[in-house]
């Protein structure tokens, strides 16, 4: 099995055991050369099977193998847009999804979230799923953010290595817990935005 593939299922079984998916839900990628790994349409991340990975050719956007995702628009738009990333996650995270579907103005709330992220959070406007529509959405964000959150539906995760970027979905729930739990109980403290800028400077080669 090719090690790409191996990769992408050991991430999409962390992601599952996160609790960032249920079901079949979520997708995720990785950029090899021109070639792009996507998950299949309607396996679970938890799946250990070859066949829960297609292949798509990135110049030509033909399918190589397999049938891809239906956000495969979201993954081929991001990568198009970022030569510097080869991992794409898209997935659908309880606290990350309230935050997004709220009006709460989204803070520098903790440390890690600054040092995983390397970009500010920005919310999407709402598009439905699997659309071309989502996808053009995702591509005006994704230039200048890492994190895209999803009102009513999940987040977008770029980065470079799954390993790396899996960190940074998880420091963005965990965050935005942190974000919701600080609200509930009236706090405000957030870090300066010059101190969040200090952190993600610190840890953008890290
Ligand atoms: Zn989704």
């Amino acid at each position: 099995m090719k090690k790409i593939i191996k990769e992408l299922i050991k991430t999409g079984k962390k992601i599952v055991h996160e609790k960032l998916v249920i079901d079949t839900g979520g997708n995720i990628s990785g950029r090899c050369g021109n070639t792009i790994f996507i998950k299949s349409k309607g396996s679970p991340l938890n799946s250990s099977s070859i066949k829960s990975y297609a292949l798509i050719d990135l110049v030509t956007r033909k399918v190589i193998k397999g049938t891809p995702s239906s956000e495969k628009y979201i993954h081929l738009a991001c990568y198009k847009k970022r030569d510097d990333i080869d991992t794409v996650l898209h997935l659908h995270p309880v606290f990350s999804t309230a935050v997004a579907n709220s009006s709460i103005k989204i803070e520098a709330v903790s440390y890690e979230l600054c040092a995983t992220l390397g970009s500010k959070l920005i919310k999407a406007k709402y598009k439905p799923s699997g659309s071309k529509a989502l996808a053009n959405e995702v591509a005006k964000l994704v230039t200048k953010h890492n994190t895209i959150l999803l009102p009513n539906h999940g987040i977008i995760v770029v980065g470079k290595g799954l390993a790396k970027t899996l960190k940074r979905a998880v420091a963005v729930e965990r965050a935005c817990k942190t974000l919701i739990f600080s609200k509930i109980l009236g706090v405000s403290k957030f870090l300066p935005k010059k101190e969040a800028l200090r952190i993600i400077k610190l840890y953008k080669n890290a």
